[in-house]
């Protein structure tokens, strides 16, 4: 055993005989044993030395030793330590009390007997070494506590906070927030066909993408800021006390950073983007961490719907928040804006073929004509109050557009027939939003139009499919969408049936106001028809 990891004793004794005989009986032990003449010295060798035991000698003509006692009783590093008290035979009696008060844990008769001696040592060894090892397994199990904790909030590729502490941070962020009255914005960021650079390059790869991107996100924002891993290749940062000026500053900045340069491990390379959908919130009206969750995800997907690689600022419709008039601010560059126009045109030229394709084939998209123009003023009108920007209007004309071509396409009878429909039919309806999302899948330029169609059959309260959404899960969009067409579909319904009169028509929405309908946008509706006379047609009639 090396010097620094023995055992020490201090032997506190004037007697030169005394000391020369504890050295002796100790000798064979694999001991350090310290020695001092004064009771002085004592306070300067517990800072140097970690003692197993502390033997000190007494008489009654020194009552020091007992006061050094006391001070080793109540020092913070020696007050663990047994002290023997050594003292003459024919004193031990008188000074017993005395010494058992002063912190002592037994008493030796001078002169020493060895075998006693030695004994009584090695049992306080024995006990200090245990002490010790206890102490090293409980600073150990503290160690590896504090590295399990760690591991428990962390993401194992990148080292970053995981999805659980991430959610847990944002409700914290939300209350901190509301009670100190002051900003709040939250990022989702998803890397730009992250499944192609696994594809094109490898998993390896991939995983190194993701590891270089969270050091440049890292990079772009603040140590106050927390970011970490949402899943996959979806990422969340929490900017406590960031606006939303501030806050599309930062997201810009990390949009450009991750960019910038290229991507290089071994022989690949690659340039990555990223999309981001970006919440700002203050005080009290600071919205909830589910709320939040859900706006983010709806400004990501528009993000990627509007061609990805830019920013997405959600703006909540519910008003009263300053700002901007938009639910989506499109921070893009130049080149994307070039890229748009050119997918606008394929849009549109697609639209056009199909629905010649449907021409050709069927005549009844006739019957579908008026409906069509019906939808798309009453989705005029509810878009201005809900300021909804052009490029989500445009997505519903396409949507309906494609929605109704495709019905024909199917030759759904069932939108002539009166009474229930049959087997065959509701099965087709149930397929629709399925083969929809199928059919824009194939277009991959409607993929705003597709999250409005996949998901226009969902019910508010979670009873509809094809997910069973519920509330906020399913995107507002969708949930204009089948506002709006149920509303069309009341009002004008298809074949020789005949549509309700206003009243049956606000009684209507009412009724599945919360159930089928989100509750906010039928109250919305119901001003905008008190606006706008939907009805004058039907009831001049
Ligand atoms: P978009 O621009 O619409 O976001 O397209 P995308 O390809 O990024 O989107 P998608 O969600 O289809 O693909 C995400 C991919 O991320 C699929 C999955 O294999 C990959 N991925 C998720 N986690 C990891 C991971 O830990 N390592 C690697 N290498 N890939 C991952
Ligand atoms: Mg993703
Ligand atoms: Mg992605």
């Amino acid at each position: 055993m090396s010097d620094d990891q023995k055992q020490s004793i201090l032997l506190v004794d004037a007697d030169p005989v005394n000391q020369a005989s504890v050295r002796d009986v100790l000798k064979d032990l694999d001991v350090n044993v310290v020695v001092t003449e004064s009771t002085r010295e004592v306070s300067e060798l517990v800072i140097l030395y970690d003692f197993a035991l502390i033997l000190l000698a007494v008489d009654p003509s020194n009552p020091e030793a007992f006061a050094t006692a006391v001070a080793l009783d109540n020092n913070e590093k020696t007050w663990y330590v047994p002290i023997i008290f050594q003292a003459e035979s024919r004193y031990v009696s008188e000074l017993l009390e005395q010494g058992y008060a002063s912190g002592g844990v037994d008493f030796l008769h001078k002169p020493v007997k060895p075998a006693i001696l030695l004994a009584k040592v090695k049992v306080f060894l024995e006990l200090d070494a245990r002490q010790r090892q206890l102490a090293f397994a409980t600073a150990t199990i503290q160690k590896q506590n504090l590295k399990l904790e760690e591991r428990a909030i962390r993401d194992s590729l990148t080292g970053l906070y995981n999805h659980n502490y991430l959610l847990e941070q944002l409700a914290r962020a939300v209350s901190y927030a509301r009670r100190y009255n002051s900003p709040l914005s939250v990022f989702l960021l998803d890397l730009d066909f992250f499944k192609d650079v696994n594809d094109s390059c490898g998993h390896p790869f991939g995983d190194f993408v993701l590891k270089e991107f969270a050091r440049r996100v890292e990079d772009s924002i603040r140590e106050s800021d927390i970011f970490g891993r949402y899943g996959g290749e979806e990422f969340l940062v929490i900017l406590p006390n960031i606006d939303r000026k501030q806050a599309e500053v930062v997201a810009e900045k990390i949009r450009k950073k991750v960019a910038a340069t290229i991507f290089a491990k071994d022989s690949y390379e690659r340039y990555v983007r990223v999309s981001i959908g970006a919440y700002s919130g203050f005080g009290e009206e600071t919205d909830s961490s589910g709320v939040i969750m859900d706006y983010v995800d709806n400004a990501l997907y528009q993000a990627k719907a509007e061609g990805r690689n830019r920013v997405c600022h959600y703006q909540t419709p519910r008003g009263g928040r300053g700002g901007d008039d938009h639910i989506c601010d499109v921070i893009g560059s130049t080149q994307q804006n070039h890229l748009n126009a050119t997918i606008e045109k394929a849009r549109a030229m697609t639209l056009a073929s199909f629905e010649a394709m449907v021409h050709a084939q069927t005549r009844e998209y006739e019957i579908f004509a008026d409906r069509n123009t019906f939808f798309i003023n009453v989705l005029d009108e509810l878009a201005k109050k809900l300021n909804l920007p052009d490029q989500l209007i445009h997505s519903f004309r396409r949507a309906i557009k494609l929605h109704d071509l495709f019905r024909c396409y199917i030759h759904d009878s069932s939108v002539k027939t009166e009474g229930p429909l049959n087997e065959e039919q509701e099965e087709m309806l149930f397929d629709q939003p399925l083969m929809l999302r199928e059919l824009t899948t194939m277009f991959d330029f409607f993929a705003s139009e597709r999250i409005i169609l996949y998901s226009h059959h969902e019910h508010y309260d979670g009873t509809g499919y094809p997910d069973g959404l519920k509330g906020n899960e399913i995107p507002m969009a969708a949930r204009i969408f089948t506002l709006v067409d149920s509303f069309v579909a009341m009002v004008t319904p298809a074949a020789e049936k005949k549509g309700k009169s206003r009243e049956e028509v606000e009684e209507e929405l009412r009724r599945c106001s919360g159930t089928q309908f989100d509750p906010f946008l039928v109250d919305m509706l119901m001003t905008t028809l008190e606006n706008y006379d939907f009805f004058s047609k039907e009831e001049d009639d």
